[in-house]
């Protein structure tokens, strides 16, 4: 079975506890939340942060309290942090990069985001990049459209980051990519063309989580990914028993299609990791 890196997206900007009670919200739970996950098989650890009151944060002594927890719990699990935030001010999305985890998300371009706009002017995002490369941390391309693959491009062209990144497709966020095969074609043959030998992955969002997972892993991504940030429901019926629950399940639909999660050592010589 050939090894594919999990990645669990354990809080996001959106799901609260209402939502489901297992969210991790609190530092504390966030680490607890993220080692059940890491025993299930996950090598990436994605992370958002929030304020007490739930709502999304950028305090990088957040971040900072998460990586060392996940660093003591959970022996070489990659940590990744999320440089999205409500605005496109990059000093403040960029702020938890001084704490250096193993990769941060940079996501090339501005897209619609449900009723709102997801803003990454090229500024923007150029800064966060340069900022990446001067930490020493390794850019997952969030790739919500097309055109993100293109700005890559460029962003590698100037030397912004290395040409070799590891892309991650996001479908199914209402306005933005829909959740279908055909364009999840088109945009890794436009990868394959603009980022030879960039590795790669894909997610859905809700109920296109374990669908979207099925099309990355038969077309021979590197990388699949789950997590309650994404998608907070098991199935129709029942919500997901936490972020090692989805990650169960992520295992399952990997052996469907002759992988199986990979060790956090295999995942960063995959990654191209340190
Ligand atoms: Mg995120």
């Amino acid at each position: 079975m050939r090894p594919v890196v999990v990645t669990v997206a354990i809080t996001g900007s959106v799901a609260r506890k209402a939502d489901n009670p297992t969210v991790p919200i609190t530092p504390a739970e966030q680490i607890e939340s993220t080692h059940a996950a890491y025993e299930a098989g996950a090598a990436l650890a994605h992370i958002h942060v929030r304020g007490d009151d739930e709502s999304p944060s950028l305090d990088p002594e957040r971040f900072q309290a998460v990586q060392a927890g996940i660093r003591r719990h959970c022996p070489n699990m990659i940590v990744q942090f999320s440089t999205s935030g409500a605005g496109p001010d990059p000093l403040e999305r960029g702020a938890c990069l001084i704490h250096r985890p193993d990769m941060a998300s940079l996501t090339t371009g501005s897209v619609n985001f449900g009723d709102g706009v997801y803003e990454n002017p090229a500024a923007s995002f150029t800064a966060l990049g340069q900022r990446m490369r001067a930490e020493g941390v390794s850019p997952e391309i969030e790739v919500f459209d097309l055109t993100h693959i293109h700005n890559a491009r460029r962003l590698v062209d100037e030397g912004v980051i290395g040409p070799e990144p590891h892309v991650q497709f996001v479908m199914g966020i209402r306005n933005a990519l829909p959740p279908d095969p055909h364009l999840l074609d088109i945009l890794l043959a436009e990868t394959r063309r603009l980022l030879p030998g960039a590795t790669w992955g894909a997610f859905g969002i809700g109920r296109f989580q374990s669908p979207v997972m099925g099309w990355a892993l038969a077309r021979g991504a590197q990388g699949v990914r789950t997590g309650l940030e994404d998608n907070v429901r098991r199935s129709k019926e029942r919500l997901a028993d936490g972020n090692a629950d989805l990650v169960r399940l992520a295992a399952e639909i990997c052996a469907e299609h002759g992988a199986r999660p990979a060790t956090p050592a295999e995942a960063r010589a995959m990654l191209r990791l340190g």
